[in-house]
């Protein structure tokens, strides 16, 4: 089942499942520090993805060393159905006195932003910082729309490469998050 809205241009779409079987020009991963890979949603990526994924993270590493909280770099996208990935490091959840907020939007800017220079047409999200990174759900599903409307309103040229944005939710819980949100902004 798809739920989708249309904001200006863009359609953002709802997928339950896995982001490693979407078909989109950049795929988000939700990284850590070290960019050297790591459980969840990052494990699935480098899995399904190859070894060439993680060996343009390590010269990554190499020129800048890994990547900070809140940014965002990019590869090419291996086995994967996607043109790259774009590697974000979410803030741990440490309840909420850290900037999280903050540094949870700034990963889907600064993710959007390196896809339109990329001139992605479409890019599918995970939801960021909520698994091993603890972030409440809820919050960081206000928080993604949020950051997603922001950028998208009003249309900058910038953006305008982007025609499609995926939300892509593993468990039921953030799935059912999404689905009211979106039902609501409707
Ligand atoms: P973080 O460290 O940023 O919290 P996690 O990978 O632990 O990252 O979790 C982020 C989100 O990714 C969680 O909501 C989790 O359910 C989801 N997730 C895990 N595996 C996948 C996958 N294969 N595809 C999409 N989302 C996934």
């Amino acid at each position: 089942m798809e739920d989708y809205i249309k904001v200006n241009q863009t359609i953002i779409t709802l997928i339950q499942g896995d982001i490693t079987k979407v078909t989109a020009d950049v795929i988000v991963n939700a990284a850590n520090t070290s960019l050297l890979g790591g459980g969840g949603v990052d494990g699935a990526i480098h899995k399904a993805g190859g070894k060439s994924i993680l060996e343009e993270c390590v010269k990554i590493r190499e020129r800048q060393g890994g990547c900070a909280v809140g940014e965002a770099v990019i590869t090419t996208a291996g086995n994967l159905p996607a043109s790259h990935v774009i590697h974000t490091v979410g803030p741990v959840w440490n309840g909420g006195n850290n900037n999280e907020i903050e540094k949870l939007k700034s990963c889907y800017r600064k993710s959007l932003s390196l896809a339109s220079e990329y001139k992605a047409k479409s890019i599918a999200f995970p939801n960021i910082s909520t698994g091993i990174y603890r972030f409440p759900k809820q919050l960081a599903a206000e928080t993604a729309l949020e950051a997603l409307f922001d950028y998208l309103n009003p249309m900058s040229v910038e953006q305008a490469t982007i025609e499609q944005i995926y939300f892509v939710c593993f468990d039921d819980v953030n799935f059912n998050i999404f689905r009211n949100k979106l039902v609501n902004a409707l």
